[in-house]
């Protein structure tokens, strides 16, 4: 009678925020059940793996960060496997399957999945599935779910295929021994393999089949002329259909609420996040007018007490609190509202069935209840399905449970895209939806992100500003919705908008706000060293900040130095209207007037070129662009220009790239696929930077 032994697979994860790192988790917990034993390390625990000797299926899940860049926890893994020395069977043992994270509204989508697939490709690594490139610009499921779902079939295929016999080995290779073990298993493993065919009775993926009566109290088979599909109402066919559900996540936590009774249990609600320090604000000013689509405000930091260097073109990030109502909405949701001065006390489930689970780090201890939903916890994130999944369980009435069921299933995909994904529903959302939804504050910890700080792009020069850092931002507005009819304010951008406003109003008085900040992040976007170099700055609207850093950089730098021969300067700026939000209309036409600017380009999308009725002139940046093509094209590839551009990542910085590669087409004659590698050539030697958000 053959011995238990299960057949074993690695899942591998770098992740920067956490999402790749939850989803290899999932994939791990999901082997368990599939009776495989999953060992799961993220890329940089290098000494807890050993790619070289590795035998079992390996599933890579990883994101990319920044400009394309690897996360950081997987910049040593990337480098490692980047060495020349490496030959060109270093990995020829090596089976494994990529799941790449990326957003196509940055460049380099998911980069760093594709370095390290193309790099593994190169070492003899051989696929057992076709690497997934799931995008989070238009929603990870899209992709994501699909290729879960194919995932274990080519997991038992490749088990299936390895547990062959092999051609005999010549004794003196080193692999052998651990091959053997493979080898030795491969009757055990064939009979596992059972396990891993699909199992449509599986206690954890239950097939509902909808009752005919109602959802939500609203007959099921209401013409949609009188009642609508939403949140909490479906209809045929998806309120009939036999739903695929995903696993329940183990839960994995145990949270005890203790009553506070030093001051130093308390005293942790004045923790800030390391590396962050408390800065007073100086000054504000508004710098569109009232009748402005959008509000930009200019917050000006004080940062002469606190050791904060950065140079034009960093980024700060600002940990804003999530807001006191949210809070306390959740808090009175969660029948937890009288102990919310009490200190929350985590420890790990001792028989749970989560592999690799870990206390978040991002807890600190003592935290007092009120304290980890304010700052600890990403409240707003948007729904996940395995949480909406979990939130099930904790749910009583039957027409609210099959909903949720509903919208976590592969069948009510659509709906969930609809209903909680583009709409951006959290938690305190689908709870009011759902009034029968109690969970336990220890799955809310397992399931809900870190809260994560939102970096600003510094707009000064400490060289002009000393003691001072300048930031500006849009107040984002999310337009009001069935589910959350007032509408909201982004919630750092709402958060400093309420910070600065009574500053704003008593512009003189000294006012005690302050921002928890921390600097540089982008260490890329910086003015050359070279001062002679030509310099052309795209940055419409609030992209605009960074440039007005670099110029009182430029002017200073002038002034200091008038000997120098300084390089030609452009800027390509563009807002809606010229009399509403030309962000530092006066400042950028001041430094044109004394020489710091050569060139200041601004197009106006809503208005009418100056001295016309009609529109005919440039309507956005890309299009002033192709106005100065031949200059432009001249600076950049004959004068070795730099060229950089900062703001929307959704259409400007597409838009502006394609304008690029056509100039440079048209310029050097070049066709599409060569100019693009131009373009590519430049981004490589660092004179093509972007710093661009949603
Ligand atoms: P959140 O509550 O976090 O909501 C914003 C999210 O909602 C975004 O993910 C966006 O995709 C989504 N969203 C936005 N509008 C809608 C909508 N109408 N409907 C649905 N979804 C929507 N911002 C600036 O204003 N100035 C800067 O100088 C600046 N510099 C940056 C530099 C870098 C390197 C990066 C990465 C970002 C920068 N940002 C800047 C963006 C900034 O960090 C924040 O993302 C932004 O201010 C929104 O934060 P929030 O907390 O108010 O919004």
């Amino acid at each position: 009678m053959p011995c238990e032994v299960k057949p074993r697979i690695l899942v591998l994860y770098g992740s920067q925020k956490g999402q790749a790192q939850s989803i290899a988790e999932g994939i791990a917990d999901e082997a368990e059940e599939k009776g495989l034993i999953a060992e799961i390390c993220c890329v940089s625990e290098g000494d807890k793996f050993n790619l070289e000797k590795e035998r079992a299926p390996v599933v890579i899940v990883v994101s990319t960060t920044g400009d394309g860049d690897p996360p950081d926890n997987a910049l040593k893994f990337v480098k490692r496997i980047k060495k020349k020395t490496l030959s060109s069977d270093h990995y020829a043992h090596l089976c494994y399957a990529l799941l790449a994270l990326g957003d196509t509204n940055y460049a380099n989508f998911c980069n760093c999945g594709k370095t390290i697939d193309g790099r593994l490709q190169e070492l003899g690594a051989k696929h057992f599935y076709a690497t997934g490139y799931a995008d989070d610009g238009v929603g990870l499921e899209l992709v994501l779910d699909p290729w879960l779902e194919g995932l274990w079939e080519a997991i038992r295929r490749a088990l299936s295929k390895m547990s062959a016999p092999q051609p005999k080995r010549d004794v003196t290779d080193t692999r052998v021994s651990s091959e053997e073990t493979f080898e030795s298993l491969a009757t055990d493993v064939s009979l596992h393999l059972l396990s891993l065919e699909p199992e449509p009775t599986s206690p954890n993926r239950s097939c509902v089949i909808a009752d005919h009566k109602s959802v939500l109290g609203t007959p099921s088979g209401v013409p949609a002329a009188v009642a609508e599909a939403s949140l909490t109402l479906s209809f045929p066919p998806l309120s009939e259909s036999a739903l695929n559900v995903p696993n329940l996540p183990p839960p994995y936590l145990d949270v005890v609420l203790q009553e506070a009774t030093t001051r130093e249990e308390v005293g942790c609600v004045a923790v800030i996040q390391e590396g962050f320090q408390e800065v007073p604000v100086s000054r504000s000013a508004k710098l569109t007018s009232d009748d402005s689509v959008k509000t930009a405000l200019l917050v000006e930091l004080d940062i002469s007490a606190h050791p904060m260097d950065y140079q034009p073109g960093d980024s700060l990030d600002v940990l804003c609190p999530n807001r006191v109502s949210e809070v306390g909405e959740l808090l009175l949701r969660l029948g937890l509202m009288d102990r919310k001065s009490h200190c929350i006390q985590l420890s790990l489930q001792k028989d749970t069935k989560k592999k690799a689970a870990q206390i978040p780090s991002y807890i600190p201890e003592n935290s007092t209840l009120q304290y980890l939903l304010t700052w600890c916890l990403e409240i707003r994130s948007v729904l996940k399905k395995a949480f909406i999944r979990s939130l099930v369980e904790c749910t009583e009435e039957s027409g609210e449970k099959r909903r949720l069921q509903e919208l976590c299933s592969k069948q009510g995909s659509a709906d969930y895209n609809l209903y909680v994904r583009d709409p951006r529903l959290g938690i305190l959302d689908l709870l009011r939806a759902f009034p029968s939804c109690q969970p336990p504050l220890s799955l809310l910890i397992e399931h809900l992100p870190k809260l994560q700080p939102r970096p600003y792009s510094a707009a000064s020069s400490r060289m002009r500003h000393p003691g001072q850092l300048h930031f500006v931002f849009n107040i984002i507005e999310f337009p009001a919705c069935i589910e959350r009819p007032g509408g909201r304010r982004g919630l750092c951008t709402g958060w400093l908008s309420d910070l600065v406003d009574p500053i704003l109003l008593h512009p003189g008085k000294v006012q005690s706000s302050s921002t928890s900040s921390s600097v540089p992040k982008n260490c890329s976007f910086r003015l050359p060293s070279d001062l002679s170099k030509p310099l052309i700055m795209i940055g419409p609207g609030t992209g605009v900040a960074p440039f007005i850093g670099f110029l009182q950089q430029r002017e200073k730098e002038r002034e200091d130095n008038p000997e120098v021969v300084f390089g030609e300067t452009w800027l390509f700026f563009g807002c809606r209207h010229r009399d509403r939000d030309f962000l530092f209309r006066e400042e950028l036409q001041g430094f044109v007037g004394n020489g710091t600017l050569t060139h200041l380009k601004v197009c106006f999308s809503r208005d009418p070129p100056e001295g016309t009725e009609t529109r005919t002139g440039p309507r956005y940046v890309q299009h002033d662009l192709l106005l100065h093509a031949k200059d432009i094209t001249n600076l950049l590839l004959r004068e070795n220009g730099y060229l950089y551009v900062c703001g929307d990542a959704k259409n400007m910085a597409k838009d502006v790239n394609d304008a690029l590669m056509e100039m440079i087409a048209a310029e050097l004659q070049l066709d599409k696929l060569e100019a693009m590698k131009a373009l590519a050539r430049l981004r490589e030697e660092k004179r093509y930077l972007q710093d661009i958000w949603n």
